[in-house]
């Protein structure tokens, strides 16, 4: 089946929505620093068990155990099947996903992009003790690693081989960095804001898990430090070609960076659970893919500016979103109000339009990434396809009022 977070179903999922609502204002930590380590079973690396029924598990992240998983395996599609479905065995974690979006989207099929989001029947293994190769493994195409939603990152290359990111070949992705592909899997080719992790991404730590490589090594999101961007580190600890570093405390580890190839795995550092991969996938060749990003994107650029273009957490702000209708090189703009405007993970709870002015207000949690770039994307309705206008980098949260 297929369900999308839309206006257009508001009724039907309301239950849900006010689920989804309360879990994203009021969430309980997930960070559970408060555990107490006899209560856990060591099953390898730095994954932990507990005893007591529900299994949880659990994961030593630096000085942190954290429940990973708990708040993405919930049912939020409303079929009566969880998101995750977890387990282990002596050498893995297997994680059994609908790699299904448990967070805000665009309605596909649309403007951008033909195909649907669909339920899909992932079964990953990720190894408990991830193993560096000597040699790099290059990335396949299709899923390369799985976000702790249970949806699956790719490569940044599309079908046809090019960067699908930036420059001429850019895809249209939606504000929570992903899009359908034909068979329906809904996949992230760059840092999804929207995933929830699990404790705050606020820029004066490193950053959490959001997910995990074929070859069991940890992604975290784009933070090092305190106002530090993993991406921006120079000499022993900057990043690799694979975007991975490691440090004592969390062994080898790989970064997502926002605005710079390869945004989330250059390849895999580590053994690959070979599993993962399905047929041509299965003879991965050797090394780190390279940046073939080149000419400027062919999306039509028809939001000019959102302004303002950063705002602070905990608060309800109105933005003004500016559409240029020269740059509607691809099919005009509607003349109504768009019905559905996101940014990053905020969806607009009004939208009204005047001229080439669109206004909205997002609340924006307390608990949202801090400091990092995020898409704005806007959707017509209307009796054929529906139109999508996307603009990347445009808006970010901050901790504070900028003085
Ligand atoms: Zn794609
Ligand atoms: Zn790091």
């Amino acid at each position: 089946m297929t369900l999308t977070f839309h206006p257009s179903s508001v009724l039907a999922l309301l239950p849900l929505c006010l689920t989804l609502f309360s879990l994203t204002v009021g969430r309980p930590a997930c960070a559970a620093n408060d555990i107490d380590p006899a209560t856990l079973t060591h099953v390898g690396g730095f994954w932990y068990v507990s005893k007591s029924e529900p299994v949880t598990w659990y994961y030593r992240d630096a000085d942190r155990w954290v429940d990973l998983f708990s708040w993405h395996r919930k049912d939020s599609n409303g079929d009566g099947i969880d998101n995750l479905r977890i387990s282990h065995d002596d050498s893995c974690l297997i994680i059994e996903s609908q790699g299904y979006p448990n967070h805000p989207t665009a309605i596909f099929p649309n403007s951008g992009n033909p195909n649907s989001i669909l339920v899909q029947n992932f079964r990953f293994r990720f190894p408990l003790q991830p193993e560096k190769s000597e040699r790099i493994t290059r990335l396949p195409m299709g899923p390369i690693g799985m976000a702790l939603n249970g949806v699956v990152f790719f490569n940044p290359f599309e079908q046809g081989g090019m960067n699908a990111v930036a420059g001429y070949s850019e895809v249209w992705l939606d504000s929570c960095c992903g899009h359908p592909q034909q068979a329906g899997v809904y996949h992230y080719h760059k840092y999804p804001v929207c995933v929830k992790s699990p404790f705050r991404d606020d820029g004066q730590q490193h950053s959490p898990i959001i997910g995990f490589a074929f070859d069991g090594f940890p992604v975290y999101g784009p933070w090092e430090g305190p106002q530090q961007l993993a991406k921006e580190l120079t000499g022993e600890t900057a990043l690799d070609v694979c975007n991975g570093h490691s440090d004592p405390q969390r062994g080898y580890h790989y970064h997502v960076t926002p605005g710079r190839f390869p945004y989330v795995l250059g390849g895999y550092h580590g053994v690959v659970e070979a599993s993962n991969l399905r047929g041509p996938g299965r003879n991965l060749q050797e090394g780190a893919i390279e940046d073939n990003s080149s000419g400027e994107s062919r999306l039509p650029r028809v939001i000019t500016s959102v302004v303002p273009g950063s705002a602070v957490r905990g608060q309800t702000h109105r933005l003004t979103i500016t559409l240029d209708p020269a740059k509607a090189t691809l099919g005009p703009i509607p003349d109504t109000a768009p019905d559905w405007v996101q940014i990053g993970p905020f969806e607009a709870t009004s939208i009204t339009r005047d001229g080439q002015q669109v206004v909205v207000e997002i609340s924006i949690p307390e608990d949202s990434p801090v400091g990092v770039l995020m898409d704005c994307h806007l959707e017509f309705g209307g009796t054929d396809r529906r139109r999508v206008f996307k603009a990347n980098d445009v808006f970010r949260v901050t901790r504070e009022e900028t003085p």
